[in-house]
């Protein structure tokens, strides 16, 4: 989508400090970090929201997921602990409308979120 930031970055259109890129997806460190381990990891087709996944396109989520075990094992914070979110919508604080998983970690993280 022509407009959307993050497939300008995965068009390489804007710069990202790229941690993983494979076939299907595409893994980059946060520009504003909230914990010492903060990755964005981003399907390379554009899906909006968690409300636009469906039977042909959820194949992804399982992929994202597993991705985000993958660099938290090579961050070393598997054993320790992080977190996975997807925000969506206003409610849940989404602001970019590209899905995306935040991988968060390498430090002890409050809950409940605000
Ligand atoms: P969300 O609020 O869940 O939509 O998350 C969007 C995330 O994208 C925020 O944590 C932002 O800090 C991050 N972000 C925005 N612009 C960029 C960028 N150019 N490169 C990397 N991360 C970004
Ligand atoms: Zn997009």
């Amino acid at each position: 989508m022509q407009e959307c930031l993050f497939c300008k970055i995965i068009s390489g259109e804007i710069p990202a400090d790229i941690i993983l890129d494979k076939k299907n997806i595409l893994a980059f460190k946060d520009i504003n970090p909230q914990a010492p381990v903060h990755i964005l990891i981003i399907p390379k087709i554009h899906i909006s929201t968690l409300n636009d996944i469906d039977a042909i396109n959820s194949d992804i989520i399982g992929d994202l997921v597993k991705t985000a075990s993958e660099i938290a094992k090579i961050k070393g914070i598997d054993r320790s602990g992080y977190r996975t979110v997807f925000n969506c919508n206003h409610d849940g604080g989404q602001t970019v409308f590209h899905i995306h998983l935040h991988l968060i970690g390498g430090r002890l993280l409050s809950w409940p979120p605000g």
